[in-house]
């Protein structure tokens, strides 16, 4: 394509969204340009930011046209790069952050209808004040948007009683690669017209369309809440705990998260108002959180006293708190989520989102710990998060004294490779809850198995034959087909 070529498309997507969606100067495109963890770093010949389903898709089919690859954002929160262009220029970021009503709340039908630029945040009090709630949450709550939420199948810390954003969608309208639109957005309970067209782009990551608005279930919001801090001996006994409170309140347990005593202490080290909930140092912790959404059931406190007290007398916990008020409940939940942070204030480590079987998942840390810090002598494992949903956050810390850049570059060659066989030989996944983006791309091409590339690949050259959709992002293209 010539330069003239170039001038006129891109006249042609500002003259579509108007100069207020349109932008090539790259101090305004600079924060779009890199991802969340400042991994990657792209470049692009515009940033489009339509306004409507309708100036979306006119963007989408002068791209078509031209053959300008398209990298969909949202708040660019995602943790693999899928967002991020490559380094050519010649591609376009659709940002759908000015596509963000709330189009209807139907709490009669527990369902929201909303556009794909919508921030979980503001989703969540929108709802809030209906006396909805929307129930998944992460730690990027405050930029990722709808679409982004969708399009990574996002999970987080409530996915043990609701599932992911794959249980959460009753209904997409996206934006086809050729321009037309696809209307998925009425919550049908059946619809036996063949393939489930929706689920195609959960989890899609950008690479079938564009998510211009979805229809997600709600549940009504909470009456309260009892919060646990609980001391446990090792990982096994954080799963007999687990497997005790799931057998006994499977509707109301809703957060069951693993906490080694390492990354306590790094989070009481870095995080600033943060206290131990126990004293003494057991080495496993565990966060329980037991809720209410009906104001007939049972109180949330009395049930958790009675099940850790039972608990304790079968000789499965150590010790254990519950959170005083609804404070301490936050400051419980604090430590959680501060462990990233902590941790990358620790010093380098490779980390890895991957999950097992949940019954197997004790075992993969027990396991795998020792085999990574043995082969790599002055390595340390830190696994913590979803122990429920049998998905950790696998951090694999650099020696103390190693160059930081040089060592994340070379150990990602070794160590990650080690971590993900040994997880598949568990008959887990290498990605969990954040996707495959151009992190894991490579990785998955050299895990799976034939089958599953030539349905990832099929699937992506029926639906985007000139794989103008987010191109070099989760699908391994085979060679001879038009991938990046
Ligand atoms: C502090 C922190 C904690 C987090 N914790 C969790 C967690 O617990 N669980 C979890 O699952 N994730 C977590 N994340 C990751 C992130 O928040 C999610 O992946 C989120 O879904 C990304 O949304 P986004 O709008 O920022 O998407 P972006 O980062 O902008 O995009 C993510 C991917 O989706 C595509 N995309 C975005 N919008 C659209 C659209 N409308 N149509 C088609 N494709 C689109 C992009 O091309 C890209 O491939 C966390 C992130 C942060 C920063």
């Amino acid at each position: 394509m010539n330069m003239p070529d170039t001038a006129k498309w891109l006249e042609q997507m500002r003259s579509a969204v108007g100069a207020k969606g349109f932008t090539t100067t790259g101090e305004d495109m600079a924060p779009w340009l890199t991802d969340w963890r400042g991994r990657y770093t792209g470049a692009a010949a515009a940033m489009v930011s339509p306004a409507s389903t309708e100036e979306t898709s006119a963007i989408v089919r002068i791209a078509n046209e031209n053959a300008v690859a398209i990298v969909p954002q949202g708040g660019n929160s995602g943790m693999v790069g899928g967002a991020t262009p490559d380094a050519s220029g010649r591609s376009i970021i659709l940002s759908l952050r000015r596509v963000n009503n709330i189009r209807a709340i139907r709490s009669d039908e527990q369902l929201v209808v909303c556009d794909a630029g919508v921030i979980l945040q503001n989703l969540h009090e929108a709802l809030a004040a209906d006396g909805q709630r929307f129930p998944l949450t992460l730690g990027g709550k405050g930029s990722a948007t709808v679409g982004g939420l969708v399009s990574t199948n996002a999970g987080g810390t409530q996915v043990l009683r609701h599932g992911t954003m794959r249980s959460l969608v009753a209904g997409i309208e996206a934006v086809l690669p050729d321009g037309s639109i696809y209307e998925g957005l009425s919550a049908l309970k059946k619809d036996n017209r063949g393939y489930d067209l929706k689920q195609l782009f959960i989890g899609g990551e950008g690479t079938l369309g564009i998510v211009t608005a979805a229809t997600l279930k709600t549940v009504p919001a909470l009456v309260d809440r009892c919060v646990a801090w609980v001391a446990v001996g090792s990982t096994d006994a954080a799963y007999q705990l687990f497997r005790f409170l799931h057998a006994r309140v499977p509707q109301s347990l809703e957060g069951f998260e693993i906490i080694p005593q390492t990354c306590l202490e790094s989070v009481l080290r870095h995080i600033s108002g943060t206290r131990p909930p126990l004293a003494g140092g057991q080495p496993w912790h565990v966060l329980v959180e037991i809720v209410r959404d009906q104001p007939d059931a049972p109180d949330p406190k009395s049930i958790m006293e009675n099940l850790l007290a039972n608990a304790l007398e079968r000789g499965l916990i150590e010790d254990a708190t519950l959170a005083a008020s609804e404070q301490q409940a936050e400051d419980f939940w604090k430590i959680r989520e501060s462990i990233a942070e902590a941790e990358r204030a620790n010093g380098p480590a490779l980390q890895h989102d991957i999950s097992v079987p949940v019954h197997g998942m004790a075992r993969f840390i027990d396991e795998a710990s020792p085999v990574i810090e043995a082969k790599f002598p002055g390595t340390k494992v830190a696994a913590f998060g979803h122990m429920g949903d049998g998905n950790v956050h696998f951090h694999v810390k650099a020696p103390e004294g190693v160059e930081a850049q040089q060592w994340m570059r070379e150990s990602a060659k070794q160590i990650t490779p080690l971590v993900h066989d040994l997880v598949i030989a568990a008959g887990g996944s290498i990605s969990a809850e954040h996707g495959i983006g151009q992190n894991k791309r490579a990785e998955l091409e050299r895990l799976s198995s034939g089958a599953r590339l030539s349905m990832l690949r099929a699937i992506k050259m029926a639906i985007d034959p000139g794989n103008i959709m987010n191109p070099g992002k989760l699908v391994p293209l085979a060679s001879g087909q038009s991938g990046s």
